[in-house]
């Protein structure tokens, strides 16, 4: 799937659509989730054109990828979740759901959060 410029991320990348940042680096920006479905919910995103995980992991440099994990664990960080907990999720195509095409990492926290996802007869 070839990426699309158009997509909300990228527009908040840009400048051109607001967000409620609250971290930013050379490699990422950090944002909370519109609509929440936990006490924290973060999205982070990485700075450059990846439609999924499955895009981002194939072609991102090295330099990048490593950047963007580091960058996820350092919101987490800054935030205070790591004694409690939190979840990273990344939801890649079709049967997960994913709806914005550019590569994403959901931190969740806040709340005991459950095992894992839904069972597969829920
Ligand atoms: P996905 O289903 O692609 O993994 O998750 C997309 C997430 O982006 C959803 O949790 C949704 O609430 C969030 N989202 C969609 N549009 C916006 C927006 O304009 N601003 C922010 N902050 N989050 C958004």
């Amino acid at each position: 799937m070839a990426y699309d410029p158009s997509n909300i991320f990228a527009r908040i990348l840009r400048g051109e659509l607001p967000c409620n940042k609250v971290y930013e680096d050379d490699y990422a920006l950090a944002f909370h989730d519109i609509a929440p479905q936990a006490p924290v919910h973060v999205l982070v995103i990485p700075k450059g054109d990846y439609v999924s995980q499955d895009d981002f992991a194939a072609s991102a440099p090295d330099a990048l990828v490593a950047g963007f994990f580091r960058a996820v664990g350092n919101v987490a960080r800054e935030l205070g979740l790591v004694e409690s907990g939190y979840r990273c999720l990344a939801n890649t195509g079709t049967d997960a759901h994913q709806e914005v095409p550019h590569f994403h990492v959901h931190i969740f926290a806040g709340r005991d959060l459950g095992r894992m996802i839904k069972r597969f007869d829920d």
